[in-house]
C-alpha cells in the first residue's frame, strides 16, 4: 500500500482502524563504479513496499536523499542533504503523518549516515506527540542478518548481493574492484579520506557477493521488521 498511489478516501478509511505507517529512507550516494547511486534506496524502498505488501501497512513516499556529508559525499553523483536539514525534514515528515492520525512509525533505513538525524527527529516530536511509537530498523545492522551480512562494508558484499537480486540490470559486473582499504577507528576529514577509502568509493570490504545471498537478506530483512511491526501495534 502505497502513499503515493492511495487517495485521500482511502486513507481515511485505513486510519479508521490503523494508525502505522512505514517510512522508507536512502540515500543518493556514490556505491563504487559497479553499483547504482541508488542502492540505499532502492534497498530501502524495495524492503518496505514488500513489508508494507505483506502486513496491508501503508509506505510513505520515500526520502531518497540522505545525508552523506562524510566519506562518500566528494564522489561525483552523491547529493547529500546535510544532517541537520534531514533531522528538520523528517521532523515535518512525521507532524504531517500525526497530523491525521498515524501513531505507529517504522522508518526502513538503508543509509548509517541517516541513522543520528532520523533518531533526532524522533526525539523532536517525542515530548509533542501523544500515544505514538516509533522504530528505527536498519537492516544492515538488524542482529538477525549479522552472520549472513558478515560485518560487510559500504558497496561491499551485502550491498553487492542485494542490488544483484534486487536491480541486476543496474550491476556492472566488470566494474568489481579487488581494492580493499579498511576504515581506521575514527572519523576523518574530507581532505584525509582519500588514503582510507578505495579509488572506486568501496570501505572495508570486498565486492564479493552473489544474487542468491541477496534473496536471503532481503526476506529476512522483511521477516525482521514485520516483527518490530507486530510489536509495536
Ligand atoms: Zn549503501
Amino acid at each position: 500500500m502505497e502513499l503515493l498511489k492511495m487517495t485521500t478516501k482511502e486513507v481515511r478509511e485505513y486510519l479508521k482502524d490503523k494508525h502505522t505507517v512505514i517510512i522508507p529512507v536512502g540515500a543518493t550516494e556514490e556505491h563504487s563504479d559497479a553499483l547504482p547511486l541508488g542502492t540505499d534506496t532502492f534497498t530501502a524502498e524495495k524492503i518496505a513496499i514488500e513489508t508494507g505488501k505483506k502486513t496491508k501497512t501503508i509506505v510513505a513516499p520515500t526520502i531518497s536523499v540522505g545525508n552523506c556529508h562524510s566519506v562518500t559525499y566528494m564522489f561525483p553523483g552523491t547529493i547529500s542533504i546535510s544532517p541537520i536539514t534531514l533531522t528538520m525534514v523528517i521532523k515535518d515528515y512525521l507532524e504531517s503523518l500525526y497530523k491525521h492520525g498515524f501513531r505507529n512509525f517504522l522508518f526502513v533505513n538503508g543509509h548509517g549516515g541517516n541513522i543520528a538525524p532520523i533518531r533526532c527527529a524522533i526525539d523532536s516530536v517525542v515530548p509533542i506527540f501523544k500515544k505514538s511509537r516509533f522504530a528505527v530498523g536498519s537492516w544492515w545492522l538488524f542482529k538477525e542478518l549479522e552472520e549472513l551480512y558478515d560485518h560487510a562494508g559500504h558497496a561491499g558484499r551485502g550491498e553487492v548481493s542485494m542490488i544483484l537480486y534486487l536491480h541486476p540490470d543496474l550491476v556492472h559486473k566488470n566494474l568489481f574492484t579487488e581494492e580493499i582499504k579498511i576504515l581506521p577507528p575514527y572519523y576523518v576529514s574530507e581532505d584525509l579520506v582519500k588514503d582510507k577509502i578505495t579509488k572506486t568509493g568501496i570501505i572495508n570490504d570486498t565486492q564479493n557477493g552473489n544474487a542468491k545471498l541477496g534473496k536471503i537478506l532481503f526476506e529476512k530483512s522483511i521477516k525482521v521488521y514485520i516483527s518490530i511491526l507486530k510489536k509495536m501495534e
